[in-house]
């Protein structure tokens, strides 16, 4: 039976395929612009200078200081640099981190961007950004910042290293696994969650034996367009809620986090959400969602458990109170006995319980 639902596509031009970031001073021009910022990450600042060098006179700038959790300091900084540069567009390269400033930096000026992602992050495909100030991360939705081009070349994620790729690539998969139980699921939606973890999850195991095998980094870019597109439409919950939780009490890696915790998330949601479970499991291959992502995980390469990522045992506690301490919409209620147990499974890093 089809579920009532409702659907509300959100604007945004997608361009895919190898070699498209040559196109990059024609999407500029699309978007009316005729003096473009480019931000990057100090550490990736050649993929800036890369941009700026395509868009000749286009180009007003670079900024290459963005900072992982977009600092409010941060873009304060990158605001003066639009200020006089004069620039009429943002371009923001890399991964979250060049994409959050960029859309930091749209919400305070309403500035048309385009992002080209490097990782599978998905951030590109929403209309959310996340911001620090004084160590506390908030959350806000606007439609100003959902970047207005998104360009995906699989030629920019050649070079991203396999630990990376692996945990970033299940960062995108748990976008896809909680669209599939959101209370405001919807069919295209969830089309798209099932066909991009099940790319997502044909490209990892090559990309980690192969880094640069270029038909699995499409597959995998391609399931990050997917399951990001998932992310900016419909609500998560327990993965995406305990996440955050778990990296800002802990200050965890963000991708790294996502992966560790996806098997133990799913396992205690899947007698409440069976629909959702069995099209994971389909999507994955596997008998079973739970064990499908516990073996997809394992077959990758990167930390296991909340252990190797550093948290403290007696986080364990600490943790489960306070993910239960703001409920929200899941298939299964939040209950401290089962929270406990979710953690202390992936801080053991064993099969989920
Ligand atoms: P990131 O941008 O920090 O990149 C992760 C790592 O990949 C870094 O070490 C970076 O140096 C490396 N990297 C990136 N591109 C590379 C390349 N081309 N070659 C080699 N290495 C490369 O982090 P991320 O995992 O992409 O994104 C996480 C951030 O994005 C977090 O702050 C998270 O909160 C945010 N995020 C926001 C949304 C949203 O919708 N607002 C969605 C997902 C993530």
């Amino acid at each position: 039976m089809i579920e009532p639902f409702r659907y509300e596509p959100k604007p945004g031009r997608v361009i895919f395929g190898a070699g498209r970031i040559a196109e990059v001073g024609k999407a500029v021009e699309e978007l009316g612009g005729k003096r473009a910022l480019v931000l990057s990450t100090a550490g990736h600042e050649s993929l800036a200078d890369d941009v700026v060098k395509r868009l000749g006179s286009l180009a007003a700038g670079k900024f290459a200081g963005a900072i992982m959790h977009t600092p409010v300091e941060t873009t304060d900084k990158a605001m003066r640099c639009v200020r006089e540069s004069e620039a009429d567009c943002i371009i923001a390269i890399g991964g979250g981190s060049s994409i959050g400033l960029g859309k930091a930096i749209a919400l305070r000026s309403d500035l048309p961007q385009i992002a080209i992602p490097t990782t599978y992050a998905g951030s590109e495909m929403t209309d959310i950004l996340g911001e620090t100030k004084e160590g506390a991360k908030t959350t806000l939705r606007s439609p100003k910042v959902l970047p207005e081009t998104v360009i995906y070349d699989v030629d920019l994620t050649l070079g991203l290293p396999p630990r990376i790729s692996a945990a970033s690539g299940m960062n995108a998969i748990a976008h896809g696994v909680e669209a599939l139980y959101a209370p405001d699921r919807n069919p295209v939606v969830s089309l798209m969650a099932e066909e991009g973890i099940r790319a997502l999850a044909a490209g990892l195991p090559t990309i980690v034996s192969s880094p640069a095998d270029i038909e699995a980094r499409m597959l995998a870019q391609y399931g990050a367009w997917l399951c990001g597109t998932c992310l900016g439409a419909v609500a998560m919950a327990l993965h995406h809620k305990l996440c955050h939780v778990l990296g800002g009490s802990f200050n965890l890696p963000h991708a790294e986090t996502h992966m560790v915790m996806l098997p133990y998330t799913a396992a205690y949601n899947a007698g409440a959400a069976a629909g959702a479970m069995s099209k994971v499991a389909q999507s994955l291959g596997a008998e079973d969602a739970v064990y499908g992502l516990y073996e997809l995980k394992r077959r990758l390469v990167g930390p296991l458990s909340l252990r190797d990522l550093g948290m403290p045992r007696d986080g364990i506690e600490r943790a489960a109170q306070a993910a239960c301490a703001n409920p929200y919409p899941n298939p299964r209620p939040l209950e401290l006995d089962g929270m406990r147990q979710l953690i202390a499974d992936a801080f053991a890093g064993g099969p989920p319980s």
